[in-house]
Formats: C-alpha cells, sequence, structure tokens
C-alpha cells in the first residue's frame, strides 16, 4: 500500500489524481487544499465506490509557510510515512500585458506555484524518507517550456517548476526519491474559471474549436509513471490536446 499526498485535490487534475489512484486499489490519499468541504465531498464519493480506501483530508493553503510546516510535522502517526507527493496545487490569474498586469495576481501566481511547491517540498521529503519507493511528481505545464502572448508571469513560475524539477532530481537522488514532470497542454478544469476571475463566459470560450484534455486523462497518466519499476524514471512528460497547436 503506498500513501499520496496531493495539493490542490479539491478540483481538475488534483481531484481526479485521487479518483484515478483509489480505483487502482494500493493507494491510501492524504488530500489537502484550502476548502476543506470540498475534500470532505470527495472523500465520500471515493469511498461510496471504494470503501476501503483510506482518505485524510486536511486544509492547507501552500502559500502560508508556517501552516505548511505545522500540518506536515503534525499528521497523525499513521499518515507519517508518504510514498508519493503529487504537487499539483497551482493557479494562472490574469491575462494581460507585463505592463498593464495586476501586481497582486503576479504575488498570489508566484507564491502558490512556485513558493507553495517548494514549501510542501522541503517538509514531505523526511516523510519520503523510510519509503521503499519515493517519487515526487511536479505539474508543470505546456507554460513551462513555452511563452505565449500575455503569459508572462504566469509562464515564468511555470519555467521555475521545471528548474526546480530538474534540480529536485539531483539533490534528492542519493535519498533515492524519483522526480518527475507532467506538463499538461489545455485541460478542462476550474482553471481558466480561476485565471478570468469568474467570468465564465470568457473560460468556456479558451475550449472552442478543440477538444481538450480531462483531469483523468492527466491523471490515468500520472497513474502510469507511478506504476514504473524503481529503476524507471520517467522525467518529463508533455500532454497535449491533439488539437492544440
Ligand atoms: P483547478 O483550478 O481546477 O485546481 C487547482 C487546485 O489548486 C484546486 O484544488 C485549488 O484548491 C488548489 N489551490 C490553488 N491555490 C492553492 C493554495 N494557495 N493552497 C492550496 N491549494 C491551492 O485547476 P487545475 O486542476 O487545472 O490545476 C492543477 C495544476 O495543473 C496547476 O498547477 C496548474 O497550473 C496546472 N496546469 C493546468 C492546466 C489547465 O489547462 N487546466 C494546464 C497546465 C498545467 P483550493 O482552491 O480549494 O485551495
Amino acid at each position: 500500500m503506498r500513501t499520496v499526498l496531493i495539493t490542490g485535490a479539491s478540483s481538475g487534475i488534483g481531484q481526479a489524481c485521487a479518483a484515478v489512484l483509489a480505483k487502482e486499489s494500493n493507494y491510501r490519499l492524504l488530500l489537502c487544499a484550502r476548502r476543506l468541504n470540498r475534500l470532505e465531498e470527495l472523500k465520500r464519493r471515493i469511498q461510496s465506490t471504494y470503501r476501503s480506501c483510506e482518505i485524510l483530508c486536511f486544509e492547507l493553503d501552500v502559500r502560508d509557510r508556517a501552516a505548511v510546516e505545522t500540518a506536515l510535522a503534525n499528521l497523525p502517526e499513521s499518515w507519517r510515512k508518504i510514498d508519493v507527493l503529487i504537487n499539483n496545487a497551482g493557479l494562472s490569474q490574469g491575462l494581460d500585458g507585463i505592463d498593464h498586469g495586476d501586481t497582486g495576481d503576479w504575488d498570489r501566481m508566484i507564491d502558490t506555484n512556485v513558493k507553495g511547491l517548494l514549501y510542501v517540498t522541503k517538509h514531505t521529503v523526511p516523510l519520503l524518507a523510510n519509503s521503499e519507493n519515493p517519487h515526487i511528481i511536479n505539474i508543470g505545464s505546456i507554460a513551462g517550456k513555452e511563452v505565449y502572448p500575455n503569459g508572462n508571469v504566469y509562464c515564468a513560475t511555470k519555467h521555475a517548476v521545471d528548474a526546480l524539477t530538474k534540480a529536485m532530481r539531483m539533490d534528492l537522488l542519493a535519498k533515492g526519491i524519483r522526480v518527475s514532470s507532467i506538463d499538461p497542454g489545455m485541460v478542462e478544469t476550474e482553471f481558466s474559471e480561476v485565471r478570468f476571475k469568474g467570468d465564465k463566459e470568457r473560460a468556456k470560450n479558451v475550449y472552442q474549436g478543440l477538444t481538450p484534455l480531462s483531469g483523468t486523462d492527466i491523471a490515468e497518466i500520472i497513474a502510469f509513471v507511478l506504476s514504473r519499476p524503481p529503476h524507471v524514471n520517467i522525467n518529463d512528460l508533455l500532454v497535449m490536446p491533439t488539437a492544440q497547436a
């Protein structure tokens, strides 16, 4: 049985990872996000189908350095050995030129996508120490490989995730921790609505003319990456909707 910690499990890709890994039956789930009610609802839904799947939910804002440290240091005894960390919590806010961008949006993206990922990783690594097969999966993005018009700060944060994945792979090699990056193109989740601050119409238009990926498409690929034997590491996977150029 492997214990997996998923950040940002209340929606989209994180939520789909929880559902797909529950189905695999050899995972226990540690789920965190800011919206605890959404996590508890997900837990009920999963356990209505997979009764024996153990799930522990906790509220966490990954931007809050002290809260991350406290939450991970105070996990119940039976949850203190973690095998897999999925660094998924993240967001994009605003799509404006660098001369018009909202500096509050910049802070939220940098604090969540980069600093939050760092805080969670730092405080999870000691909990991976007793795992026979420890693995960290970072959710990057096509935006970590390319830059697109008005994507400036979001792209910068995902380029940082790309660099951190490579750095973690080197730094954590001696501890036997595999580090992989999954970099999706367009996935239909709440991501666009968050980007456009609740403007549902604008969010929906993003998917016009193509079939986007689903959270499940990404989660199934993550399950495959996790299922490889310990001597095999899939370093980096770019996963695009077929119709996204
Ligand atoms: P969603 O908006 O559906 O989900 C984002 C998740 O992140 C939510 O569960 C949210 O939970 C959580 N989150 C956001 N801020 C925080 C925070 N401060 N602390 C803890 N959790 C937080 O979007 P996706 O599922 O699409 O996004 C997941 C990841 O995938 C992100 O890293 C995103 O950058 C990446 N990605 C998404 C793509 C897409 O097209 N959708 C493409 C490429 C990459 P809560 O609000 O409850 O805290």
